[in-house]
C-alpha cells in the first residue's frame, strides 16, 4: 500500500479508481524539467485465518468510498494512477529453483489472467537465476527495463522478505518513472516489478490459498493494485479461503488499470 518516493517524487496514495483515466491534452509540447520516480509496494498473500492487525488498521483507513469501489491503486501523481503502458508487452521471467514442482505452471497461469483481465500481452522471457530483492529494480529511468522478476526465495536472500511477519507469503515491488515538466503536468509509468514468494511455505499449486492464488494477488500489485478491505476480493490483504481466483473489483480494477484506459507514452 505504500508508495515510497525515492527521489523528487510525488508520493503515491491509495486513489479512487473514478479519478483515474483523465489524460493530458496533446497540445503544446512542455520541456522537461525534472524526472520523477517512485516505487510500489505491498506486502501480501497472508495465509487465511492469520490476519494481520497492522494490515487491518490499514486498511480501516481507507476511506469508505474507496472501499466501496472493490480496488484502490498502490501510486498515483497527481492524481492519476500510475499504470504500465499496456499498449507495449510485458517481459517477465521465473525464478522457479526454490519453489514446489510445477511452480512455473502456476506462475503462468496467474500472469495469463492479469493478462486477460488487463488486456495486456505478458512475454515470458525464460527462467532466471536472479534472487527476487529490491536491488532487481532499477533505481532511476534507463532505456531498458529487466523483465517482471517472480520467484521463490526466502528471507534470509531477500530483503523483501526478511523481517516480515511469518503469515506473509509474498511481497511485491514496482518501480515508475516520469517526467514533470514546466507547464506543471507530469508522465510516469511503471517500467519494473520484483515478485518474491517465500518459499519455506507450503501451499498447493493451485485453489484457494494456493501459490497461484499468491501470484495473482501478487501481480496486481506489480500491475499497481492496492488492498482492498472486502475479504472476498483476492486483493484483501488476506487471501480469501474460498477462492483463488481474481473476483469482480479485482477485474474492474485491473481494466480501469489496462489497455482499456488508453496506452501510456513516456519519452
Ligand atoms: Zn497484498
Amino acid at each position: 500500500m505504500a508508495s515510497i518516493a525515492l527521489a523528487l517524487a510525488v508520493a503515491g496514495t491509495l486513489s479512487l479508481g473514478s479519478q483515474a483515466g483523465g489524460r493530458g491534452t496533446a497540445s503544446a509540447t512542455p520541456s522537461p524539467v525534472v524526472s520523477v520516480v517512485g516505487v510500489g509496494d505491498d506486502e501480501a498473500g497472508y495465509k487465511g485465518g492469520l490476519f494481520d492487525r497492522r494490515r487491518r488498521a490499514a486498511a480501516a483507513r481507507v476511506p469508505a468510498v474507496q472501499r466501496s469501489a472493490g480496488y484502490t491503486f498502490t501510486s498515483t501523481l497527481d492524481g492519476q494512477s500510475v499504470r504500465w503502458d499496456p499498449c507495449t508487452p510485458i517481459r517477465w521471467t521465473a525464478n522457479t529453483g526454490a519453489g514446489p514442482a510445477g511452480g512455473l505452471t502456476a506462475l503462468q497461469a496467474a500472469v495469463r489472467d492479469i493478462a486477460a483481465a488487463s488486456g495486456t500481452t505478458w512475454v515470458y522471457v525464460g527462467p532466471s537465476g536472479a534472487t527476487p530483492r529490491r536491488s532487481y529494480l532499477p533505481t532511476r529511468a534507463q532505456a531498458q527495463y529487466p523483465p517482471v522478476l517472480i520467484g521463490w526465495t526466502d528471507g534470509r536472500a531477500s530483503d523483501l522478505l526478511a523481517g516480515q511477519a511469518p503469515q506473509v507469503v509474498g511481497m511485491t515491488r514496482n518501480a515508475w518513472f516520469g517526467m514533470r515538466y514546466s507547464d506543471g503536468s507530469t508522465k510516469a509509468a511503471t517500467r519494473a516489478a520484483v515478485v518474491a514468494l517465500d518459499r519455506t511455505d507450503t501451499l498447493p499449486l493451485r485453489g484457494p490459498g494456493s501459490w497461484e492464488a499468491v501470484t495473482r494477488h501478487e501481480l496486481g500489485h506489480a500491475f499497481g493494485l492496492g488492498h482492498v478491505e472486502d475479504p472476498a476480493q483476492l486483493m484483501a490483504a488476506v487471501l480469501p479461503r474460498t477462492t483463488g481466483e481474481l473476483q469482480a473489483g479485482d477485474l474492474a480494477g485491473l481494466a480501469r488499470l489496462g489497455r482499456r484506459a488508453g496506452c501510456v507514452s513516456v519519452p
